[in-house]
């Protein structure tokens, strides 16, 4: 376990967040490299002896420290922008190893990723491919590509963070795939290395994705027995993790889904897995302000707010906060809302926690470490948190934090 109490104190691996705190500051997000690596070991493990790769999908949490750890241990990338993909070759990413996948792809962007030789640009409507189709010719190169199709399967998740029904902007219909495919085998300038589907995050059942899969599955045999080679099937990131009550399957369970859904075929597989991988490999580690009683409730004001971990604010996530020293038995528990500084009412982190804490108090916000520190903003002119990368007993400033001059580095005021 990453993150556990000795001693009275919660602590990632072998150091104190109180340690942390007092080294760092808060407002700080907090990583475990052992909690990282044993997540994707969980992954390579099952995927050994298969042709397939995993696809760190760089969004969940981009920090280089966190990019460059995944490229260590053999991770390709998956990633939605230029700014990505500068970051995977920053950290010393593999762009061979490297998915470019987005609704919204700019030229410059495609321009960038044919000129670092990604692995694969994944389209998702027919005027990016003729766009691809262009740039490509206009730099002497043919583009690898793929489909993204959208399988129109309920992943049954938060629907905003579902993506592969019909409504959804993502990927093309599964009723347009062949003939896409069938005019990008003619232009000049496109090579189709496989095909793919993402159907949306948080997944905890294993049959979502594997019907998704037998649907990719179905759809590259008709692409084949035309004459269309695939190469890969990527069958998406979105493997869920316990936040609250979730009983996720194990990794390794919608990994043998996905082999078993593939079995037969000589295509590769890829998977592009963040969640699952950084999720509860961190924390955000904040300080109580101000503890203001309420006539209709109580609040713990703490000095992280929805800019440093939007999740709550954006989807009525629920986030696990435990005090980092742990209360005396007879201590008696308040319920309270914790919230942050800014001037919003969804600015809160949790709602209705028994907590025993008072003003100075450490409190750690659990299972931050995706879509935490990369979701966070400037909002209310507030610098961005440190993020600390634990390994073992040393703790490692990965990213410091934002001084009030970052703030306007980028203004200036007319003469
Ligand atoms: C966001 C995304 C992922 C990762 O999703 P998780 O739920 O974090 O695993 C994978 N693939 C694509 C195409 C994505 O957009």
């Amino acid at each position: 376990m990453a993150f556990t109490y000795r001693n009275g104190e919660l602590c990632a691996e072998q150091l104190s967040l109180g340690e942390i705190a007092r080294r760092f500051g808060t407002p700080c997000y907090v990583y475990s490299r052992a909690a990282i690596e044993s997540a994707y070991a969980e992954y390579s493990r099952t995927l050994a002896g298969h042709d397939a790769i995993v696809c760190y999908s760089v969004k969940a949490n981009p920090n280089l420290a966190v990019l460059a750890l995944m490229a260590k241990l053999g991770a390709g990338f998956d990633i939605v922008s230029g700014g990505e993909l500068a970051r995977v070759l920053a950290a010393g990413g593999d762009p061979r190893k490297t998915l470019f996948s987005g609704v919204g792809k700019t030229e410059n962007e495609i321009e960038q990723a044919l000129q670092a030789n990604v692995l694969c640009i994944n389209l998702e409507s027919e005027p990016e491919l003729e766009r691809v189709n262009a740039v490509a010719g206009r730099l002497g190169k043919r583009a690898p590509v793929a489909f993204r199709v959208n399988p129109d399967v309920d992943a049954k998740t938060h629907p905003y963070i579902s993506t592969g029904l019909k409504q959804n902007k993502f990927g093309v219909a599964h009723d347009d795939a062949e003939r896409l495919y069938a005019a990008a085998v003619r232009l000049a300038n496109i090579e189709i290395r496989g095909i793919g589907c993402h159907i949306g995050s948080q997944l905890t059942d294993p049959a979502p994705l594997v019907e998704a899969a037998a649907r990719i599955v179905a759809l590259t045999a008709r692409l084949e027995a035309a004459g269309i080679p695939i190469g890969h099937i990527d069958l998406g990131g979105g493997i869920g993790i316990r936040y609250r009550d979730e009983t996720p399957q194990p990794i390794a369970r919608f990994v043998a889904g996905a082999l078993a859904a593939l079995e037969g075929h000589r295509a590769r597989l890829i998977l592009d897995p963040g969640r699952s991988i950084v999720g509860n490999a961190g924390l955000l580690l904040t300080r109580v302000e101000y503890v203001k009683p309420g006539p209709a409730r109580s609040f713990l004001v703490v000095d992280a707010a929805m800019n440093d971990l939007m999740r709550p604010a954006l989807y009525d996530a629920w986030h696990a906060v435990n005090a980092v020293h742990e209360p005396s038995p007879g201590a008696r528990p308040t319920t309270y809302d914790v919230v942050g500084p800014i001037c919003e009412s969804g600015d809160f982190l949790a709602k209705e926690r028994p907590l025993v804490a008072g003003a100075g108090d450490l409190l750690a916000v659990m299972s931050a470490g995706a879509y935490g520190m990369s979701m966070s903003s400037n909002y209310n002119s507030r610098p961005r948190a440190a993020e600390v990368l634990v390994d073992g007993a040393d703790a490692h400033l990965v990213r410091r934090r934002e001084a009030v001059q970052d703030l306007f580095a980028l203004e200036r005021i007319l003469p």
